[in-house]
């Protein structure tokens, strides 16, 4: 979306703050021997507390064969993104490495994060994973600038990824934002800086960099929606809904 006007804007900024708050809350209850559909419970109660309505629940991405039936996407170590905490819990081993993804609709404003953490004490390989996958994120966000393209966020998440090794995921992509879960522009994390849609004042849009410690291939799940590496290594998952404007991008989903 584009926003049109200041409270259009602060909308945006309370849905923001509040989805922080949410993926805070859930990222507390992450404990060796807690299984992911207490996450997912969590994560709706919190929701439908705030007044707001989840904004995955029962979305049907263009393209997928069926509604997606929770609240929360979980990523647990191999997997990149959504795994269905309630369809597929998972119980949380030490040493895991964690992705939450959460949407929400607060007054008719959709926005989208994700933040993945770690289950009791990681290994190094697995904090330097995350740390860099944050670092792309801010990376990408720093490049969300006006008359910016897409290309140039994923030029600048590219190239500083690059030097680490990791996979780059290149089937999925960070994507406008607002009205609905997903809108145009996609905005992969990769590409050529100049290409691409340019980036418009007041456009709200979702950066997701997802890295893998080994390839970048990934395979799709059968339940229409999970999606692992290929070579069964681990992946990392950071995203926040940001805006474009000519002060710079401004990060909404944050406290
Ligand atoms: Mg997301
Ligand atoms: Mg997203």
């Amino acid at each position: 979306m584009i926003l049109k006007n200041e409270k259009e804007k602060e909308t945006l900024k309370e849905a923001g703050r509040r989805l922080a708050v949410l993926l805070s809350e859930v990222a507390e209850l992450v404990h060796p021997g807690v299984s992911t559909d207490v996450l997912d419970r969590k994560a709706e109660e919190v929701i439908r507390m705030f007044g707001d309505v989840p904004a995955f629940l029962n979305y049907q991405p263009y393209g997928a064969p069926r509604p997606y039936p929770a609240t929360l996407c979980i990523a647990v170590n191999s997997t990149v993104v959504h795994g269905i905490p309630n369809e597929d819990p998972v119980v949380l081993k030490e040493g895991d490495i964690i992705g939450l993804d959460s949407g929400l609709i607060h007054e008719g404003i959709v926005v989208d994060s994700g933040v993945t953490v770690p289950v009791g004490e990681v290994d190094n390989a697995a904090k330097k994973l995350m740390s860099v996958t944050k670092d792309a994120l801010y990376v990408g966000i720093a490049a969300a600038k006006v008359g910016n393209t897409v290309g140039d966020i994923g030029h600048a998440i590219e190239s500083f990824v690059k030097p680490h090794g990791y996979g780059i995921v290149r089937e999925l992509c960070g994507h406008g934002v607002g009205n609905k879960v997903h809108e145009e522009p996609n905005i992969p994390n990769f590409g050529r800086a100049g290409e691409g849609a340019v980036l418009r004042e007041g456009e709200v849009i979702a950066i997701e960099p997802m890295l893998n410690e080994g390839t970048e291939k990934v395979i799709f799940d059968r339940n229409g929606y999970s999606v692992r590496t290929k070579d069964d290594k681990r992946s990392a998952h950071f995203e926040h809904t940001i805006v474009v404007t000519k002060n710079g991008p401004l990060i909404m989903t944050k406290k």
